[in-house]
């Protein structure tokens, strides 16, 4: 595999080239390297900020209300903050000198309190507001907080209804821990743009507003003096959030590429164990998280630079004012006051710009989260039901299925693996599929059960074309026993009844007595309450299976799959559950996959197939009679079976 062959260290550096030649540009390149980006994704749209913001609008739509209080209480505060540094001024200019307090102030201070009094009554005011500022911001960013739990939720929702509803081939490229990385770190990243791009921003237009206002109150000419500043502050974001976005989104994606792996080293621990691949599992997660942790110090550089322009403006530009208005305070055109009021309300101006720009890596971080999560939703849902979809009444369904022409190609793949296959099968008939490992049995399969669509060519339900149905009305008349079963983390009676929601215990019970499996899960220590999956107890693969049959029973299906269901059976269970699957057979369309020949001597119809093709179709008496191939392969079966 490619990534064997290349060291963290190396693939870095053809990462740096990559985002040079991407700024040089100043856009993605269309197709990236697909090594680079780990998980077969669709090429990376570039939204611009303010695209993206708009779509963050949308999605916080739903919880406007909570916002707009949020954003008001952090009015309130911010502004009841910007009164305390005006007593700054009365206590230097008022108190400390003893000039008597200017009309417009006098008015608000109820008793003619001189010296010490006032210096008490100037303090007490100045806590009162400060606390009241914080109680009525504490309560409002509280409700930010709800806004963000609830968003983050929210999106986490949303995305899990749409993955899963991607098509199956894309879900497989995602991988697992693919998806759990998207739904965790991205749609959580989403949450945190409530604070990052809404409430501190908001705050920080606020503090320099208004400061500015005050400061325009106090001097126009020193005012004039500190907007020299957001010019210079404007460039080096400009500069800077255009590169560090890209960088953001490459580490979202290498971090999906490492969770995935790591999930799919734990899901395959047996074959690790087997192959004693600890060590070389353990290499390529960390070589992923070397990978990562490099371009994460690489956006660190980029972070560090504006935060060193920071550094040198804010001590430059509170040393320049200083030296100017202490010349102005010098010839006696400023007071001392105006002076400390005015550095006070600059360090208000410049305290929340710079840890805006400070949390801004956070911030583009989440941005990029955001752009990866719209990617996700803007991919297009597995087969969307066309206009008038028709919708169906599972009692008025016969269940003939008909494949008319049906030639397939799995997407991405070049070979065509069934070739015009054209097929009827009557209501309640029972169709078994025999024939090569590859020769297309389970594709046939996969098409029957609408996992994917023919390439050309029709699949009906009594007579009319799949695509026509809605999508999960059909897939309710379904039921699928695979040869590699898949129980969930739960009890046994959770995974009987998973298909069927308002399954009662005498149902389940009634479902795992037709499939043989009542006897052995009531041996089980804690009966149907029994934990199995992935954390509880290990069933034998005859068990997986009728537990599986007993899904399916339940599940009551009119179209029925069983692909090698019986293949982990021994025969005494074998012959068991032969039984109850006649039962369970009876009056549904059903399609077998056998490799067994024996199981399906009494299909209604056998159908031979190889490489995509029927070659032979019949009952079990007159396939072997034409002496083609199914009676070759009965053949070779008895061979096996008579053998040693
Ligand atoms: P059978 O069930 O008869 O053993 P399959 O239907 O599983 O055969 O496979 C038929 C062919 O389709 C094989 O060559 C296999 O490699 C290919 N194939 C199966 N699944 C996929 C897939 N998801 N993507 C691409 N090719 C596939």
């Amino acid at each position: 595999m490619a990534f064997r062959l290349f060291s963290s260290r190396q693939r870095f550096a053809e990462y740096k080239r990559e985002v040079q030649a991407r700024n040089g540009r100043g856009v993605f390149p269309a197709q990236p390297a697909a090594r680079l980006h780990g998980p077969a994704t669709p090429p990376p749209r570039h939204r611009s900020f303010f695209r993206l913001f708009l779509e963050f609008l949308r999605l916080l739509r739903p919880h406007s209300r909570n916002l707009a209080l949020a954003l008001a209480t952090l009015t309130i505060g911010t502004e009841l903050r910007l009164l305390p540094p005006a007593g700054t001024k009365i206590v230097i200019d008022y108190v400390l000198s003893d000039k008597p307090l200017p009309a417009a102030i006098a008015r608000w201070v109820p008793v003619a309190a001189r010296g010490a009094q006032l210096l008490l009554l100037v303090a007490a005011a100045m806590v009162t507001l400060s606390l009241t500022a914080a109680g009525v911001q504490l309560w409002g960013r509280w409700h930010a907080t709800l806004v963000t739990k609830r968003l983050q939720t929210g999106v986490r929702r949303r995305l899990f209804e749409h993955a899963v509803r991607l098509p199956l081939h894309r879900v497989y490229q995602l991988k697992s821990g693919g998806v759990a990385s998207i739904l965790r770190e991205d749609a959580g990243g989403v949450g945190e743009l409530v604070f990052s791009m809404l409430y501190n921003p908001w705050r920080a237009v606020l503090q320099l507003v208004s400061s500015m206002a005050v400061l325009a109150w106090v001097d126009a000419r020193l005012l004039a003096a500190s907007l020299v500043l957001i010019p210079l502050v404007y460039m080096t974001h400009r500069t800077w959030i255009s590169r560090i976005r890209p960088i953001h989104r490459d580490i979202r994606s290498q971090r999906q590429e490492v969770d995935s792996q790591a999930t799919e080293s734990f899901g395959g621990m047996r074959v690790v164990r087997a192959f004693h691949r600890e060590r070389s599992e353990a290499g390529r997660f960390t070589r992923g998280n070397h990978m990562m942790a490099r371009q994460e110090l690489h956006a660190w550089w980029w972070a560090r630079t504006v935060e060193v322009v920071w550094d040198i403006l804010v001590p430059l530009a509170t040393a320049s004012l200083l030296l100017y208005g202490g010349f102005r305070v010098l010839s006696g055109q400023l007071s001392l006051g105006d002076l400390m009021m005015f550095l006070v309300y600059l360090a208000m101006l410049l305290g929340p710009l710079e840890v805006l720009a400070n949390s801004a890596t956070q911030f583009q971080s989440s941005l990029a989260g955001l752009d990866r999560v719209l990617d996700l939703l803007a991919e297009p849902r597995e087969m969307p039901d066309v206009a008038g979809a028709i919708a169906l009444e599972p009692s008025r369904v016969a269940g003939r299925i008909t494949l008319r022409h049906v030639t397939f190609r799995y997407p991405g793949a070049s070979e065509e693996v069934a070739k015009d296959v054209s097929l009827d099968v009557e209501p309640g008939r029972m169709i078994a599929l025999v024939g090569p490992s590859g020769a297309g049995k389970t594709t046939l399969c996969n098409l029957i059960a609408r996992f994917y669509d023919p390439t050309s060519g029709a699949m009906e339900l009594d007579g009319v074309d799949l695509r026509h149905i809605r999508l999960d009305d059909y897939r309710r008349l379904l039921g699928i026993v695979e040869q590699e079963i898949f129980l969930f983390d739960g009890t046994v009676a959770d995974n009987i009844g998973y298909a069927v929601r308002d399954a009662t215990q005498d149902d389940i019970r009634r479902a795992a007595a037709m499939a043989n499996a009542h006897e052995f899960i009531t041996e089980l220590e804690q009966g149907y309450d029994t934990v199995i999956g992935e954390r509880g107890v290990r069933l034998s693969g005859g068990q997986r299976q009728r537990v599986a049959i007993a899904r399916a029973i339940l599940a009551d299906p009119r179209i029925l799959i069983l692909d090698e269901a019986t293949s982990n059976l021994d025969t005494e269970s074998e012959r068991l559950i032969q039984q109850s699957l006649q039962t369970l057979m009876r009056g549904r369309t059903t399609f077998v996959i056998a490799h067994r020949l024996s199981t399906v001597t009494h299909a209604d119809r056998i159908v031979v197939m190889d490489q995509g093709r029927v070659i032979e179709t019949g009952t079990h008496q007159e396939l072997l009679d034409a002496s083609g191939r199914y009676r070759h392969m009965v053949r070779l079966q008895v061979g096996e079976e008579v053998s040693p």
